[in-house]
């Protein structure tokens, strides 16, 4: 859809994840000027696939790839199934319905979306050819009458632009936010997300039944395992099973500063002991990596909409943690902001356009159209 919205508003999303890609891509569709910023060397955020070299025992080389944040997706709002059967239309995700190995219920099957090659594919889909400012963690953001700067933490300075928009998680939007909307920044700051440790590890290949496990709570320090080898578009060299274990939140807090030589050994023994007996692991790879915001605890308190935009001051906050949990929480909270947005500017357009023979409407209908309009963007400057 483009709206004709005035090109020369320009707007900054800091945080190319889902939540940002998703925003940035609908503003820019409806004609705005949109650069992303995101601190990593790649997009996705926690849509995240780590690589590593392989050297064989008999002289081959290969790339070992994990898929070490988000595993899968699952679609349940019509709007966001209907983004992802227009990223499988263009081959960027593929269905995948892993035989999950869980205590209680019996082992099911998960109808569920993997994007392909890696799983930041989907955030670079819905990106297009957009700028993007890549390592760029944002320190912080000054605001004058020219608009917003945003400051590097190299020191360099970036803008100005009339909206800035964070999309990552809160305890790093709230850093942003202080001295700026300090109300958001006190309830982000309250916001708990749960921490996460990653094992990555490559074993001989063997007969395992399932592409994935999730152990009961409490008799496993791990949440989650997945044949990393088995999922849509991923492999492995001949003879070698790549696996991706999450530790339960409850262990990896008990655990956050524990050295990651300890932290690899101890989820290494977990893994092992998710096996049949008798089997015994020959490791070829292993690694591990801490999320220290992986996935939001509860939506904060303040959080009646799934995003927060402030017209005065041209200040938005999307992400997963306000619309519920994982990627499609993420993708609609971004998609809810740039829709904000656009309505706001929408409604500026029309109030300052003149009035030329205006065609005759009822007193009553004009007042319940301003009615219904006015609240639509109030509603979301929390
Ligand atoms: C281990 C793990 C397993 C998960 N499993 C699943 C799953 O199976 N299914 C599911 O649906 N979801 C899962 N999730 C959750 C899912 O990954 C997230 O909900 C979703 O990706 C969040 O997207 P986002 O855009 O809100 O935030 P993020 O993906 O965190 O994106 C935020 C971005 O902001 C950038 N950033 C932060 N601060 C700055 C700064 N100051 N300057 C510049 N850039 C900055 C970061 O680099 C990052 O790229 C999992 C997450 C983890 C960690």
């Amino acid at each position: 859809m483009n709206r004709n919205t005035n090109p020369l508003v320009r707007v900054a999303v800091i945080g190319a994840g889902i939540a940002g890609a998703a925003c940035a891509a609908s503003l820019r569709e409806a004609g705005l000027a949109v650069t992303l910023f995101d601190k990593s060397r790649g997009v996705g955020g926690r849509m995240a696939t780590r690589r590593a070299e392989w050297l064989g025992a008999d002289g081959r080389n290969a790339t070992l790839e994990f898929d070490h944040g988000a595993q899968h997706i699952q679609a349940r709002h019509p709007r966001f199934k209907a983004a992802m059967r227009r990223a499988a239309a263009a081959g960027v995700v593929a269905p995948w319905s892993p035989q999950v190995h869980a205590a209680w219920p019996a082992p099911t099957r998960r109808e569920s979306w993997v994007p392909l090659g890696s799983m930041s594919a989907l955030a670079r889909h819905f990106m297009g050819d957009m700028p993007v400012q890549l390592n760029c963690p944002v320190q912080r953001l000054q605001r004058s009458t020219l608009g917003w700067q945003l400051v590097a933490e190299d020191g360099s300075q970036h803008g100005p632009y009339d909206q800035v928009l964070l999309a990552m998680p809160p305890a790093q939007a709230a850093v942003l936010l202080a001295g700026h909307h300090d109300r958001w920044a006190d309830h982000l700051a309250g916001v708990p997300m749960q921490p996460c440790w990653t094992l990555m590890a490559a074993t001989q290949d063997l007969d395992w039944p399932w592409d994935a496990c999730e152990p009961e709570a409490g008799r496993s320090p791990l949440a989650w395992v997945a044949r990393n080898d088995r999922k849509p578009g991923r492999s492995a060299p001949a003879g070698v099973a790549t696996w991706v274990a999450h530790a339960s939140p409850a262990w990896t807090a008990e655990h956050l500063e524990d050295s990651p030589a300890a932290v690899q050994a101890a989820l290494s023994q977990a893994l092992a002991a998710l096996l049949p007996r008798g089997v015994k692991l020959q490791w070829q790879h292993r690694s591990v990596h801490r999320w220290r915001y992986a996935l939001p605890a509860e939506r904060p308190a303040a959080a009646s909409t799934e995003c927060w935009w402030d017209a005065q001051r041209g200040l938005g906050v999307c992400g997963d943690f306000l619309a519920g949990t994982g990627v499609e929480a993420a993708w609609r909270s971004g998609d809810e902001l740039a829709d904000t947005l656009l309505a706001a500017l929408d409604e500026e357009t029309a109030a300052a356009r003149p009035l030329v023979k205006p065609a005759p409407v009822a007193a009553p209908l004009l007042a319940a159209a301003a009615a219904a309009a006015a609240p639509r963007v109030l509603a979301r400057a929390a």
